[in-house]
């Protein structure tokens, strides 16, 4: 136990210096949010390398929870969706299901290019389109798969923080 604790001394903190805050993606939904938001992810058919970037997003390095974003496992517990890759006919309507459970108000972060355009997958033949054909978009993280820092940027927008 006494080795566990010499070492967290002796490592510190890992987590990047926090960049310059960006300014809010759209300050009335800041203030409704009042600092945190509670982020439920929906993987409406990507091809997981948006989930590696996410994941890393939520890590100890990148560490988004200090900007006061945090991922619960209900729709119904969140105040956002996060949605990667292109909407796929077979997800579709579970996630326009999952966008209903969100109470108000609620904002959709759409993470990526699928999810933003289709990106490579447009016009494949499973694919019903991107997230705001199916639902209404708030927020839009480029990338094919978008940086650790672009989705906490995105997040920290939301927050305010
Ligand atoms: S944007 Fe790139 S990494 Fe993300 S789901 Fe699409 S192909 Fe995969």
């Amino acid at each position: 136990m006494k080795d566990l604790l010499r070492k967290i001394l002796k490592t510190g903190r890992v987590a990047e210096d926090a960049p310059d805050r960006p300014e809010a993606a759209s300050p009335d939904r800041t203030r409704a949010l009042g600092g945190s938001v509670q982020v439920r992810h929906v993987d409406a058919g990507s091809c997981n390398g948006c989930e590696v970037e996410i994941a890393s997003a939520f890590g100890p390095v990148y560490d988004a929870e200090r900007y006061g974003a945090r991922q619960v496992a209900s729709p119904r517990h969140a105040d956002a969706l996060m949605v990667t890759g292109p909407v796929t006919r077979n997800m579709e309507m579970a996630l326009r299901r999952t966008y209903e459970a969100v109470p108000e108000p609620k904002v959709v972060v759409a993470v990526g290019d699928c999810a933003r355009n289709c990106g490579v997958f447009a016009e494949a033949y499973g694919v019903a389109g991107a997230v705001g054909d199916v639902v209404p978009v708030d927020v839009e993280v480029r990338g094919c798969p978008p940086e650790p820092e672009a989705i906490v940027a995105a997040l920290r927008g939301l927050t305010g923080r």
